[in-house]
Parts: structure tokens; sequence; C-alpha cells
């Protein structure tokens, strides 16, 4: 990543308290799979790792492991970039806790699967109930901290 995309991924970063309420709603509503090519190629190269962390700041609520995520937070160059892999996230998880990928996200994860087949989240669509309730246990734990 050049010197000029990180200082752009930075600058978005201080602009993310800026994005109106109503500009993110719609991003984590977006049902498109809207990602650049470089983005893309970010993130098939990503190893999966079986030991990988959760990650736990990179959305409230929202569960990703370490390896799935590329570094500097490269995504974040572009709004519809870092949304959509945040909702990617959001699927995933949703798939995990449902079975079942929801219906209107359908066409979203096909087209996820096309264009990053190699991503490590896919690597994690199934985990056994004890996986599952740590994932919980995490995220339960960090919003408790979060509010004492
Ligand atoms: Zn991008």
């Amino acid at each position: 990543m050049g010197i000029i995309n990180r200082i752009e991924a930075k600058r978005n970063l201080t602009r993310q308290n800026h994005l109106s309420g109503e500009e993110r709603a719609r991003l984590l509503r977006s049902k498109k799979f809207d990602m650049c090519p470089k983005c893309i190629k970010r993130l098939n190269s990503l190893r999966f790792k079986q030991d990988a962390e959760l990650i736990p700041n990179l959305y409230p609520g929202y569960t990703a492991w370490r390896d799935e995520v590329p570094k500097r937070y490269d995504l974040m160059h572009s709004w519809n970039c870092w949304y959509t892999f945040i909702n990617l996230t959001r699927v995933r998880k949703g798939l995990l806790f449902n079975g079942s990928v929801w219906p209107d996200y359908q066409a979203f994860w096909e087209r996820a699967l096309e264009s990053i087949p190699n991503w490590p989240g896919f690597r994690r669509t199934k985990l056994s109930k004890q996986e599952l309730e740590a994932i919980e246990r995490f995220h339960y734990e960090l919003a408790a901290r979060e509010w004492s």
C-alpha cells in the first residue's frame, strides 16, 4: 500500500465521525457487494490461521477473526469497500448463528464467494456450539466492559 493510500485511509478513518448517520445506515443496509479490485485482491490473498483470534473492535457486534482482515485497515480507503466488508462479516455471522444466509443477502453472498473465494472467513461458516457460545461471550464481555 502506497503512502498516498495510507494517508487517504487515515483521512477516511477520521472522517468516519463525519459520515452522517443516514449515510452509515444506508451503507449498512446495502445488499450490494461493492468492492474495488484492489481490496478484492487483498482479501483473496489472506491466509487462514487455525488459531486466529477474534477482533474486538471491528464494528460493534460484528464478528471477524484477525486472519480475515488486511493490515492497517486498508479497506477503509473507501467507505463502499469498508462497509461491504462489514456487511460480509454480518452476513457470515447470520449464517453461523442461523445456519443459512438471509434470503435478502443470497446474491451478495454468492457474489462474495465468486469474488474472494480464498477469503479465510469462508472457512468459518460452520462452528461448534461451544465456539458459537465463545463468540457470544466475547461480545457480551466487550459490551460489559464498555458500559462499566
Ligand atoms: Zn477498495
